[in-house]
This record gives structure tokens, C-alpha cells and sequence, in this order.
């Protein structure tokens, strides 16, 4: 069955409340939520009064997790997750550029294949972890970004962290 919290298909699920929502997760996603069957216990009398709203509610609730989890297969990342900005290429291209390096100076920089560059400014190839790296510590560049998934985005935090100067500059 799989986990509807991590998606990770296990032999059996636990049943556990979560913010008010009931869902089937594997014994190592059961350890966010309170025992389904505790917690049922403890609203059994409120549950007879106002049952209608209160099911849509939780309903409504349920959905919105699934929504927020497609986002992401990493359960202790359900807020935000870690992402290669959108425009990569240009991102790349551009602090290459700035360096004064040509594609056949920057690949042999980094020891990477002239090719897998090329695909990469041109925004055909996202970089792996390692590359992205590479060319960030390379090229003075911030390659990733924190996506934050579902509602209230606007918290800052770490918004600072992913701006590189090319967007600071084109805020001006
Ligand atoms: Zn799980």
C-alpha cells in the first residue's frame, strides 16, 4: 500500500490524524500524527453535532495535503522544496560570459563534457546536484531556489539567499 504521506508503498498503513485529517501512512510517517483511533476517541462526542461540516472540512483538507505532496517524495521537506531556478541556462551563460570564459574554457574549468554545458545554458539539460555545484562555486552563482508549496509563500526567510545579482539588478 502506499503511504499517502511519503508515497513509499509499504506491506501495511497505520491509520493517523494529522491536523485533522485522517491518513493511511507507513509506521515511520505514523510518528507525525496522533493515533487515528486515540483521536477519535477523544471527539466522539462532539462528533454527532455539526457532522456534515466537519467531514467536509477534513475532506477539503485531505486534498489539499495530496495536492501539497505532489510536489515532493521528501517528507521532512512538505513546506518547501529545493529547486533549479527556471532559467538556468541564462543564469550560466550569462556569469560565463562575465568571466570572459568561452564554452571550451568554462567545460575544461570544471572538467565537464562541452556538450553537457552547451545543453545546460541552453536550458535542455538541468544540471545533478554535482553540477549545479560545480558551475554555482565556478561562476559565483546561485543556481538553486526554495520553493515553497501551497499557501502564505510571501514568509521571506530565505528569499535573499536565492537571489543572484543578475535579478537584483533587473529589479532596479
Ligand atoms: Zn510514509
Amino acid at each position: 500500500m502506499p503511504c499517502e504521506m511519503c508515497g513509499k508503498s509499504v506491506p501495511f498503513t497505520k491509520s493517523v490524524m494529522i491536523d485533522g485529517a485522517k491518513l493511511e501512512v507507513c509506521p515511520e510517517c505514523a510518528r507525525f500524527g496522533d493515533d487515528y483511533k486515540a483521536s477519535m476517541s477523544s471527539q466522539s462526542s462532539g462528533r454527532s453535532t455539526g457532522s456534515t461540516g466537519g467531514s467536509r472540512t477534513v475532506i477539503e483538507q485531505r486534498l489539499e495535503r495530496r495536492e501539497k505532496r505532489m510536489g515532493t517524495k521528501d517528507v521532512y521537506a512538505q513546506a518547501k522544496t529545493v529547486e533549479v531556478v527556471e532559467n538556468y541556462g541564462k543564469v550560466v551563460r550569462e556569469a560565463r560570459e562575465a568571466k570572459g570564459m568561452d564554452l571550451d574554457a568554462f567545460s575544461k574549468f570544471i572538467s565537464e563534457k562541452k556538450g553537457t554545458i552547451a545543453k545546460v545554458e541552453a536550458n535542455r539539460l538541468v544540471p545533478d546536484d554535482k553540477l549545479v555545484k560545480k558551475i554555482e562555486k565556478a561562476l559565483d552563482v546561485k543556481l538553486l531556489e526554495t520553493v515553497l508549496s501551497g499557501a502564505g509563500q510571501s514568509t521571506g526567510g530565505n528569499s535573499s539567499g536565492k537571489m543572484t545579482l543578475g535579478d537584483f539588478i533587473k529589479k532596479k
